[in-house]
C-alpha cells in the first residue's frame, strides 16, 4: 500500500508541475478553442467511408493529414495503420497514441455528416470519427506549444479493431518493431473514462459433417445435427465463474436438408469471453473438448472446427502509472476518474502483452453507436483531448520539468523504471 501512495504522490506532483507551465495552460486553452476545428475534422474524416478491411482511402488522407502537421516518418504498414513520429529528447520511453480508422458499416454506406440541432449525425461520427479528430487537434496542441517531451511519441490510426477485424492493425503493429513501451486509444466517451482491462474473446465455427441418409429408411446412420445439439448441451452445461466474468454463448446454429432426412451437415458458431487470460484459456479448452467428443469416436461424423476470433484478454494493476496518470490527468481538470468494466478494444494487444495501454474518452457526448442513428455533440467536446493531452505530458515528461512516470516496458524487456 505504501508504495501505491508513492505511486500517486509522484503522479499528482508531476501533473500539478506540468499543469504549472505556461506552454501548458496555453496548450490547453488551444485545445478548448480548436475544438470547432476539430469538429470540422471529425465531419471530414467520417465522410469517407472506411469498412473493416476497406480502410485504404481514409487511411491516405489520414496520413497526408500526419504529413502536414509535421509528424515524421509517417508511414502505412502492411496491415494499413498510418503512424509517425513525433521525437522527444531520445532519453525516454516511447508512446503511441492513436484511434481506428474502420468502421462497422459496410461499403455503401451513406457516412456524409448531417446536422441538427448542434448535434452531428453520421455512421462512425463517435466511433471513431471523434478519436481520429482528438489525434490531430493533440498533435496541433503540440505543435503551438513546442513542448518538448522527454518520450518520443507515434502518432497514428490503427485499421481492423471492429467485429471480424479482430484487431488485426493492433496486432500487426505489436508484431514490428517499434518499441512501444506505452499505447493510449482514443474511442468516443467522457474525458473521465478510462478503460484499462482487455475481455478476451475467442470465436469458433464448428461444423459436423456425416454421410446423411433417409430417416426411415437408413435410421442408425449418424446425424450431424444429433452431434452438433450434443454439443450445443455440453457447452450449455459449462461452469464458468462470475469473477473473473467469463461467458459462453452458441451464438448460430444451422444445417439439416428436410424433416425426413439424416442430416449430413450442422453448422455452429460459438462466442466464448473472459477478463481473464486463464479463465478464457480454460472455457476454450472445455468447449473444444465437448465439441470433439460430441463427434463420437469411429461415429461417421466428422468436425471442422475453425477459429474465426481471436481477441486477447488481459489485465493490469489499477495502481498501474498509466491508469493513475489518466486518473489524475482528468482530476487536473475538475473531473473524477470512471474505471469501466473490460471491454474489447485497440489496448487488449498491449495489454495481454504485459504493456501498458488504456483506452481514453475523446470527449463530447453521441450515441447510437454501430447504428445508421449514430450521432455527436461537440458540446465541450475539447475536454476529452485536454485530459488526453495531460496524461500524454506525465507518461512522456517534460523536458527539464518531469520525468516519463511511464517506464520501459517495450517486449522482451520486462524492466519497468518506475
Ligand atoms: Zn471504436
Amino acid at each position: 500500500m505504501a508504495e501505491n501512495l508513492e505511486l500517486k504522490n509522484s503522479v499528482a506532483e508531476a501533473l500539478e508541475k506540468i499543469m504549472g507551465i505556461s506552454a501548458v495552460q496555453k496548450g490547453l486553452s488551444f485545445l478548448k478553442n480548436d475544438n470547432d476545428r476539430t469538429s470540422a475534422d471529425q465531419k471530414e474524416l467520417t465522410s469517407i467511408p472506411a469498412p473493416t478491411f476497406d480502410e485504404g482511402e481514409r487511411g491516405e488522407y489520414y496520413r497526408r493529414r500526419l504529413e502536414e502537421l509535421g509528424i515524421e516518418d509517417v508511414s502505412k504498414d502492411d496491415a494499413g495503420n498510418i503512424f509517425g513520429l513525433r521525437k522527444g529528447t531520445g532519453n525516454g520511453p516511447r508512446i503511441a497514441v492513436c484511434a481506428h480508422l474502420d468502421t462497422v458499416f459496410p461499403a455503401g454506406t451513406d457516412t456524409v455528416p448531417k446536422e441538427k440541432d448542434g448535434k452531428i449525425y453520421a455512421p462512425g461520427i463517435a466511433d471513431d470519427g471523434r478519436g481520429l479528430a482528438a489525434v490531430l487537434t493533440l498533435i496541433r496542441a503540440f505543435n503551438e506549444t513546442g513542448i518538448e517531451t522527454e518520450a518520443d511519441i507515434l502518432f497514428g490510426a490503427t485499421v481492423g479493431e471492429e467485429g471480424l477485424g479482430d484487431l488485426n492493425g493492433v496486432k500487426a503493429l505489436f508484431g514490428q518493431d517499434h518499441g512501444i513501451d506505452g499505447f493510449i486509444s482514443i474511442e468516443p466517451g467522457s474525458p473521465e473514462r478510462i478503460t484499462y482491462l482487455a475481455a478476451g474473446s475467442k470465436r469458433y465455427e464448428i461444423i459436423y459433417k456425416g454421410p446423411g441418409g433417409h430417416s426411415f429408411g437408413d435410421f442408425g446412420t449418424p446425424s450431424a445435427i444429433h452431434a452438433a445439439g450434443k454439443a450445443i448441451a455440453g457447452i450449455a452445461d459449462l461452469k464458468v465463474p462470475e469473477d473473473p466474468k467469463t461467458t459462453f454463448n452458441v451464438g448460430i446454429v444451422s444445417g439439416g436438408t428436410s424433416v425426413n432426412t439424416i442430416a449430413a451437415e450442422a453448422r455452429l458458431i460459438i462466442d466464448l469471453r473472459s477478463v481473464s487470460a486463464e479463465e478464457l484459456a480454460r472455457v476454450e479448452d472445455e468447449a473444444l473438448s465437448i465439441i470433439k467428443e460430441a463427434a463420437g469416436a469411429d461415429s461417421g461424423i466428422t468436425v471442422e472446427i475453425k477459429q474465426v476470433g481471436d481477441r486477447p484478454a488481459g489485465s493490469q494493476d489499477m495502481e498501474s502509472a498509466i491508469v493513475q496518470t489518466a486518473a489524475e490527468a482528468s482530476r487536473q481538470l475538475g473531473f473524477t476518474a470512471s474505471f469501466e468494466k473490460a471491454s474489447s478494444t485497440d489496448s487488449n494487444v498491449p495489454i495481454a502483452l504485459g504493456i501498458p495501454a488504456v483506452t481514453l474518452g475523446g470527449g463530447g457526448s453521441f450515441g447510437g453507436i454501430h447504428t445508421l442513428e449514430e450521432y455527436f455533440d461537440p458540446q465541450d467536446a475539447y475536454y476529452g483531448p485536454q485530459a488526453i493531452f495531460l496524461c500524454i505530458l506525465g507518461l512522456a515528461g517534460v523536458k527539464g520539468i518531469s520525468s516519463p512516470l511511464l517506464g520501459f516496458h517495450r517486449q522482451n524487456d520486462s524492466e519497468g523504471s518506475l
